[in-house]
């Protein structure tokens, strides 16, 4: 591991500024899915039992620098009490006098939540003088929040060149899985990407091309492919303009060596709709009233047989319309294949991305990969091979081996 992590920490009696991603959803002013919560508890445990203050910083929405109250972090507070089981101090601010009082009233093993860190502007603009006020609260830095590694913001990345750096558990483990999925994985290697469009993936296939064995294209984004191919795709969702950059990415997977996996056959629906009638058709015989909704089965018979054949798989994306029965049934018989084989130890399966997490939440089978990512823009950085600031930051405080 290349980075200082809380084993190797002096941690008694230390003031550790922790930067964790609160970022929950919230309904009502209530926390409505606390896994963010949840995830912060193993660091929080390991600070606590080796006797440090345990002093809290996370942003909440997009207050833009001013004090929004509505976006403050004190309904967090509560429901973190109770996923850590222990009492949890609040402080109005995140520097300045009520953050120093705050800190300075903590006994080894309290928990401190200080308020939105982006209340102030010095936050995002990752100003120095920010950094260097909220570096005065800690002796040293712990980031746990690798969802939010890819901003170079004053929490994130800044205080991680004032203070001693570590990386949390969440950050570690997370860390770990993307190495084992794409950094150092066993071959071969497997992915797949789907979703909707191709322009908010181009960075993604790109990258993804030069680094797997194989890769499935799926989802909208697989329209374009057939399109490019010279296939009608009739109604279907698809960026025609983007036919170019499909064959550039066809070309550089065969140049890179990298197998790629276009649907051979798909499912299609006159009308995006609940229980609409379905068909199966082949790529180059579709009507021009019909869509493509979802991966046909064959598609995904010859992907889980893919999957059978590989040692690691990395998955973005759904192959269809999965909020939409029955345009979910790809999805889900992709999902619970893959979720067969990690369970039964003979594939490392990680995903990341918000719908494939909420598809993968669906089918249930979010347990038994070996890593799903909850991370979103930072997992996407991730595989797209791009340097997170915020890991960068952490890497600089390397230690010589
Ligand atoms: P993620 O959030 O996991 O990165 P995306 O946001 O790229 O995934 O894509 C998810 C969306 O892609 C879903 O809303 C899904 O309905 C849509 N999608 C999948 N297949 C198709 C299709 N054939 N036509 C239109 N939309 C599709
Ligand atoms: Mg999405």
């Amino acid at each position: 591991m290349a980075f200082k992590t809380l084993d190797e920490a002096e941690l008694s009696g230390k003031r550790a500024l922790v930067r964790v991603d609160f970022n929950v959803p919230m309904e009502d002013g209530r926390v409505s899915d606390d896994t963010r919560l949840r995830a912060a508890k193993p660091t929080v445990d390991k600070l606590r039992a080796g006797g440090a203050k345990v002093i809290l910083l996370a942003h909440f929405d997009r207050p833009k620098g001013k004090v929004v109250p509505s976006m403050s972090l004190g309904p967090i507070v509560e429901p973190l009490a109770k996923v850590l089981g222990v009492p949890v101090a609040f402080a109005p601010d995140c520097v300045g006098a009520k953050a120093r009082e705050a800190v300075n009233a903590m006994r080894p093993g309290d928990v401190l939540l200080l308020e939105n860190v982006r209340f102030h502007p010095g936050e995002e603009a990752n100003d120095k003088a920010f950094a260097n006020e909220l570096a005065a609260n800690g002796d040293l830095y712990v980031n746990d929040a690798f969802s939010a590694a890819h901003r170079a913001h004053a929490s994130t990345e800044g205080l991680a060149h004032l203070l001693p750096a570590y990386a949390g558990e969440q950050m570690r483990l997370e860390l770990d899985a993307l190495d084992r999925a794409l950094g150092n994985p066993e071959r071969p290697v497997l992915g797949i990407v789907g979703g909707s469009k191709v322009s908010t993936k181009l960075d993604l296939l790109s990258h993804l091309v030069t680094r797997l064995d194989k890769l499935a294209i799926g989802g909208g984004m697989a329209n374009t492919f057939l399109y490019a191919q010279g296939h009608d795709v009739g109604a279907s969702y698809c960026e025609k303009e983007l036919a170019e950059t499909a064959r550039e990415i066809i070309r550089l997977a065969g140049k890179n060596n990298c197998k790629l996996f276009l649907p051979l056959d798909v499912v299609v629906a006159e009308k995006m709709a609940p229980g609409a009638p379905a068909r199966v058709r082949d790529p180059g015989s579709i009507d021009d009233d019909e869509r493509i909704l979802d991966a046909g089965p064959e598609t995904v018979e010859r992907l889980c047989r893919a999957m059978g054949n590989s040692k690691t798989l990395v998955w973005n994306g759904p192959l269809g319309v999965f909020e939409i029965p029955p345009f979910d049934k790809g999805t889900m018989e992709a999902a619970r294949h893959a979720a067969k084989l990690a369970r039964e130890g003979k594939l490392v399966a990680v995903a990341g991305g918000g719908d494939t997490v909420a598809a993968l939440n669906a089918v249930g089978v979010v347990d038994d990969f070996t890593f799903v990512s909850t991370a979103g823009g930072a997992f996407l950085e991730w595989m797209e091979g791009k340097t997170l600031p915020g890991v960068a930051a952490l890497l600089d405080k390397r230690l010589p081996r």
